[in-house]
Parts: structure tokens; C-alpha cells; sequence
């Protein structure tokens, strides 16, 4: 067996996602996490499964927004299923301004009301 060419530090999201492009390439690599597998210990492992692009644009420049869209096709083709259903973004009543907010900032956004989401009135 040939030496890994490369060493990745970190078996999160980041650096699995890192090693499927390399491994793709042909490129020898390790992974090298210092608490093992993937599992709790990681971000990961708790967070990060909504891919939310146009709700970013309301704080983060151009780059991620853009990157952000493109990151939706990179899983496809990685066999995750991916579901395009928009982004729900909630607020207490008391906080509407704070969405009135959100919108101006945000592109491709409809109002809808509780029916509109399906959300339990309650
Ligand atoms: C509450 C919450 C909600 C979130 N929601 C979303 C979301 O909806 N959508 C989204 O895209 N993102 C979301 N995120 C962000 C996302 O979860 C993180 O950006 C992402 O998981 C980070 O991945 P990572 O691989 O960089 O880090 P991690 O998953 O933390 O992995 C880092 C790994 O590196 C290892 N490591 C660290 N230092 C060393 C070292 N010195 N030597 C060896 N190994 C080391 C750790 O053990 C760990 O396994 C959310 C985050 C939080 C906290």
C-alpha cells in the first residue's frame, strides 16, 4: 500500500467533503481526527444539514450566497438527497419587524401566513 500523499486534519464536514473531491481525483489521503471516526465530538455531527443560501445573503457577501447555491448541486452528486423546498424563516409576531428586516435584505421571498407553512396555530 502507497503512502497517503496527503493528511487531512479533522473528519467534520469540512474535511470529509475535502477527501471525497481529493479521493475523486486519485489523490492518496489519509484522515486524521484526534477523537477518531466521526461522532459527537464534531460540529458536524449536530449541525449543518439545512443549506440555506438565500437566507445567508441577508449578512454574508456574494461568495457565499453563490457558493452556497452551488454547494446544493455538490451533495446531489454525492448522492445525498436533497430536498429544494425554499428556506422557512419564522418570527414570534412580536419580532415581525425583524423579518419586514430580513426581507428588504433577501431576494426570492414570498410571505406566507401559518396555513401558508403549515405550521399548528397553537
Ligand atoms: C447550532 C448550529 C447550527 C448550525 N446549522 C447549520 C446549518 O443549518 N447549515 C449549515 O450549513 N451549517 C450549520 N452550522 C455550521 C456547521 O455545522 C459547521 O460550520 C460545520 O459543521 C463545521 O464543520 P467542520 O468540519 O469545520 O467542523 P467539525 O464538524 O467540528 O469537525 C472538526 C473535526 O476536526 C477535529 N479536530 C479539531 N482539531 C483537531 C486537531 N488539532 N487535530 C485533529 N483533529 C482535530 C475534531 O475532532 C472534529 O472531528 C451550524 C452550527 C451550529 C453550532
Amino acid at each position: 500500500m502507497t503512502e497517503p500523499q496527503i493528511t487531512i486534519v479533522g473528519g467534520g464536514v469540512a474535511g470529509l467533503c475535502l477527501a471525497a473531491e481529493l479521493a475523486e481525483r486519485g489523490v492518496s489521503l489519509r484522515i486524521f481526527d484526534r477523537y477518531g471516526r466521526p461522532a459527537e465530538h464534531g460540529c458536524s455531527w449536530w449541525a449543518g444539514g439545512m443549506l440555506a443560501p438565500f437566507c445567508e445573503s441577508e449578512a454574508a457577501e456574494e461568495p457565499v450566497v453563490r457558493l452556497g447555491q452551488e454547494a446544493a448541486g455538490w451533495w446531489q452528486r454525492h448522492n445525498v438527497n436533497v430536498e429544494r423546498n425554499g428556506s422557512l424563516v419564522l418570527a414570534l409576531s412580536r419580532d415581525g419587524g425583524e423579518l419586514d428586516r430580513f426581507a428588504r435584505r433577501t431576494d426570492q421571498h414570498e410571505w406566507v401566513d401559518a396555513d401558508g407553512c403549515g405550521c399548528l396555530r397553537g
